[in-house]
Parts: C-alpha cells; structure tokens; sequence
C-alpha cells in the first residue's frame, strides 16, 4: 500500500461517512505515513499520535479510525490527530482546539 493509495482510500471512505480529510494534504500525509509505519511494526494500523502496545486486542480502541473519533468529531470538530475533521473545521467555521485524549488512562502506555 503506498501512501497516495491510502490517501485516496481514506478520502473515499471519510467521504461515505460525511466527514472529510483534514484539507492540510502534507499533515495528512505524515499521519498516513505514520499509519503504514504501524502497520508494518504492529500489522494493524494503530494511531500514529498514540503508543501502541503492540498487541492487538489491547490497541483495538485505537486501530484507526479508533473508537473515539465519533465523540471528538462531535465535541471539537476533528479527530484526536486531527486526521478526520467536519467540514466546518476544514472551512475554519469553528474555533480549532487541541482534542484532549479520551482513551482510559489504565489504556495509555505512560
Ligand atoms: S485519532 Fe484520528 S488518526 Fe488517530 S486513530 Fe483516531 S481517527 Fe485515526
């Protein structure tokens, strides 16, 4: 998988689900990159602002688009990395804020 396939890819698909990419393409593609970076490291594509354990059923919440992603689009308009966003915060019509992470903290790797 290159990172323009998966670009085209994750375009489509936060398309079906009305929400967009975050219209910053190179910071797309560095969170991208990160993604197929895990996915080879890990063999699934955990979050790349996250740490992941490296064991797949203690990452399932953070396999991207990880299970927080609905309620932080909701709450702030994008995603934790700011991979997804609505298309009011692509269109600068709602103020940009640093998502604050939602995962568990018995969850987190510290
Ligand atoms: S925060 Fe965004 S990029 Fe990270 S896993 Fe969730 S949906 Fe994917």
């Amino acid at each position: 998988m290159t990172p323009e396939k998966l670009h085209a890819i994750l375009y489509k698909f936060a398309e079906s689900q009305g929400i967009c990419l975050n219209n910053d393409k190179p910071f797309v593609m560095n969170i991208i990159a990160g993604l197929l970076a895990n996915e080879s490291r890990y063999g699934y594509r955990s979050c790349p602002c996250r740490l992941a354990s490296a064991l797949k059923e203690q990452d399932m919440d953070i396999i991207c688009p990880c299970a927080y992603r609905d309620a932080d689009m909701k709450d702030y308009g994008s995603c934790f990395c700011a991979l997804y966003v609505s298309n009011d915060w692509n269109d600068g019509k709602i103020e940009r804020k640093q998502v604050p992470e939602r995962r568990p903290l018995e969850k987190r790797l510290l």
